[in-house]
């Protein structure tokens, strides 16, 4: 069973599906760049993450061995053999049993709670400036962050615009080296605590600030809190690591017998191209073990 239908989750039951491992995906349908309108940085698509969804559905729906469901998962626990999870789905709550789990459940984003942003949230405000960079390169944008970090972060941006502000919204936290870093970059600085994003059709249109003149900007990036979706990690006994992923090996094996983790919930970098190949790897390393594990209890 895979929890989470986002491209993780999908890229895994197509591999699993091809190995010939009977598939089930429970999705509660919320990935997390459901807001954007484009996948940015992705080879080969540069159209919505719904299309890209719609595409992967398409290709899963050919394979007898796959099913996917609308769902929920509230609760997995392990059994003798495999792990049991309960579902909730439109008709009641399923409990079911699986050989073996990946958790594919992807992370919540939350951005800060400047009043304005969460609107704005996937269209002018954003997370990476690797997947957003592009469509606003040149503009006047700015980052939302403090200390050495925001420094590092700001300077980045200068990649993709001249004109970058650092907004640290309260005590600047940084040190006169990255001061002076940042003045070589042209990168301003504001410590005015941020008061509201105003904008026109869902577009930043200029950061207002507690005290003195707002900024006309066309882009905040900032820092979202990170966390998991859903508890079933925890309901299994997992202990998240210091940045609130599922520690796993390199092929996605988690401490417990016969549950992986791929994508967002596990990744230090996250992007769809990263969870695309992490599905990918993990739903490998997991069809071996299936396969050489029952021909072991078998022999
Ligand atoms: C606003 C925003 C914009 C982004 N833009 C880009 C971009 O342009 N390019 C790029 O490469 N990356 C982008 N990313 C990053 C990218 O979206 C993620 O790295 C990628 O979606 C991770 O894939 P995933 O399958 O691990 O998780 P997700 O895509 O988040 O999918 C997880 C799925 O699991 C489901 N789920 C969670 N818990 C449960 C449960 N208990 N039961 C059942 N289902 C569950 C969720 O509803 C969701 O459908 C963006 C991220 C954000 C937040």
């Amino acid at each position: 069973m895979i929890v989470g239908g986002g491209p993780a989750g999908l890229s895994a039951a197509l591999v699993l599906g091809r190995a010939r491992r009977r598939v089930l995906v429970v999705d509660a349908g919320r990935p997390a760049n459901r807001v954007s309108r484009v996948v940015g940085g992705l080879l080969g698509h540069s159209d919505s993450p719904a299309a890209l969804r719609r595409n992967g559905l398409r290709q899963l729906r050919e394979l007898p061995t796959v099913d996917v469901i609308e769902g929920e998962a509230l609760d997995a626990k392990l059994e003798d053999g495999g792990v049991s999870v309960a579902v909730a789905r439109p008709s009641g709550v399923w409990n079911l049993r699986a050989r073996a789990l990946l958790l594919a459940n992807g992370l919540n984003y939350e951005p800060p709670a400047i009043p304005g942003a969460e609107s704005l949230w996937g269209r002018s405000v954003f997370h990476c400036a690797f997947c957003d960079g592009w469509e606003v390169a040149d503009r006047p944008i700015a980052m939302h962050a403090r200390g050495a970090s925001g420094a590092r972060l700001a300077l980045l941006l200068r990649g993709w615009s001249d004109d970058v502000l650092l907004c640290t919204d309260g005590p600047d936290e940084l040190s006169d080296d990255d001061r002076e870093r940042l003045a070589a970059a042209g990168v301003r600085i504001r410590t005015e605590r941020v008061a509201r994003l105003e904008s026109r059709r869902r577009r930043l249109t200029q950061i207002v600030f507690e005290e003195g003149e707002p900024e006309a900007r066309d882009a905040l990036f900032v820092r979202p809190r990170r966390t998991q979706p859903s508890e079933i990690a925890e309901r299994l006994g997992i202990e998240l690591d210091d940045h609130e992923l599922i520690p796993a090996d390199q092929s996605g094996r988690t401490e417990l017998p016969g549950v992986y983790v791929a994508g967002d919930a596990s990744a230090e970098v996250r992007s769809v191209a990263i969870a695309i190949g992490s599905g990918s790897r993990v739903g490998i390393a997991m069809a071996a073990d299936l396969i050489v594990d029952r021909l072991a209890t078998h022999a």
